[in-house]
C-alpha cells in the first residue's frame, strides 16, 4: 500500500506542473481565465475581485499570480460557483476562504454532505432562483436554470458588458456530461440551451464551463447537436435495438468531432438511450 503510494502520489502532484492560467479580456475589468477543469471569469475593480469558479486547490497559487497580474489588489472578494464539481469548486477554500462564496441553494446542500471538502469553501451565501449584485461599475446577475447538467447551475450574466458564463450548461464543440447522479437531466440540458439561446444576441460572449470562448452560433450548434443525435439515439429504440447495438451502431461520421476523452461518443449514446425524454 505504501509503494502504491509512494508511486501515485507524484504523478498526482505533476498533473498541474504544467497547466499556466491565461486570460482573455472580454469588457474592461472582465476577463475569461483557463487553466485546468472548468473556465472561470473574474472582474477586477481596484480593491474588489469577483471570480467566477476556482478550478482545482493545486492551481490557487497560479490563480492568485493571475489576478495580481491583471491588477488585484488584494484576494478575491466575492467567489461564485457555477456548480458543485470538483473541477470548478477545488479551488474554493483557497482563494477564498472566509470571503463571501455564493452559489445555489443546492450546491451547499451537496458539498455539505461531503466531508471531505473544506468547510470555509463552502458557500454561505446561497439563493434559488436569481441573485443580482453591482461590482467595479459591472452589474452581476446570477439565474438558476431547471436541473439539467446538475441540479443546481446557474449562469452569470455581465449585463452591461453583454457577457455570459454559462458553466457546465455548455461543453463547447464536446458532448456534454449530464449528471444523473446529481440531479441531472437531458431534458432539462436541451430546455436550458434553448431557453438560454433565446436570451442572447449576436454580440453576446460566451464563456463555456469548457471548451473555447464562443457566442450565439455556439450555443446553436451545441443545441443542433444534441437534438439531432438525440433523434437518432431515440430512432434505434424505436426499431428495438440494446443499448450495445446502439454502441455499435453509432452516431456516424458527422458527430465525431464532439467525441472527448471524458464524454466518448459510446458514454453520449448511453446518455440518450437512458434519456429522460418520453
Ligand atoms: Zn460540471
Amino acid at each position: 500500500m505504501l509503494a502504491l503510494l509512494l508511486t501515485v502520489m507524484p504523478l498526482q502532484a505533476d498533473r498541474f506542473k504544467d497547466v499556466q492560467v491565461q486570460h482573455t479580456e472580454l469588457a474592461q475589468d472582465l476577463y475569461m481565465l483557463t487553466g485546468a477543469g472548468g473556465n472561470m471569469a473574474t472582474v477586477i475593480a481596484g480593491d474588489k475581485v469577483l471570480l467566477v469558479d476556482s478550478q482545482y486547490a493545486e492551481l490557487a497559487d497560479k490563480i492568485k499570480a493571475k489576478l495580481s497580474e491583471l491588477g488585484a489588489k488584494a484576494g478575491v472578494t466575492t467567489l461564485v460557483n457555477t456548480h458543485l464539481h470538483g473541477d470548478h469548486v477545488g479551488g474554493n477554500s483557497q482563494l477564498a476562504g472566509g470571503v463571501d462564496i455564493i452559489a445555489h441553494h443546492n450546491v451547499l446542500s451537496r458539498l455539505a454532505q461531503d466531508s471531505k471538502f473544506p468547510r470555509n469553501g463552502l458557500p454561505n451565501i446561497t439563493f434559488k432562483q436569481q441573485l443580482k449584485f453591482t461590482l467595479g461599475g459591472q452589474t452581476i446577475r446570477l439565474d438558476y436554470l431547471p436541473p439539467s447538467h446538475t441540479d443546481g447551475d446557474i449562469v452569470v450574466w455581465f449585463e452591461q458588458a453583454n457577457v455570459v458564463h454559462f458553466g457546465d450548461l455548455l461543453f463547447e464543440g464536446r458532448f456534454p456530461f449530464i449528471d444523473t447522479n446529481n440531479g441531472g437531466s437531458v431534458k432539462g440540458y436541451i430546455d436550458n440551451t434553448q431557453t438560454l439561446l433565446g436570451m442572447l444576441n449576436e454580440q453576446t460572449k460566451v464563456i463555456p464551463g469548457h471548451g473555447q470562448l464562443t457566442d450565439k452560433a455556439g450555443v446553436q450548434r451545441s443545441l443542433d447537436m444534441m437534438q439531432a443525435t438525440l433523434a437518432i439515439v431515440q430512432g434505434y429504440k424505436a426499431a428495438g435495438l440494446t443499448e450495445q447495438q446502439a454502441i455499435e451502431k453509432g452516431l456516424g461520421p458527422q458527430w465525431q468531432s464532439w467525441h472527448w476523452n471524458f464524454i466518448t461518443e459510446q458514454r453520449w449514446i448511453k446518455t440518450l438511450y437512458h434519456a429522460d425524454v418520453n
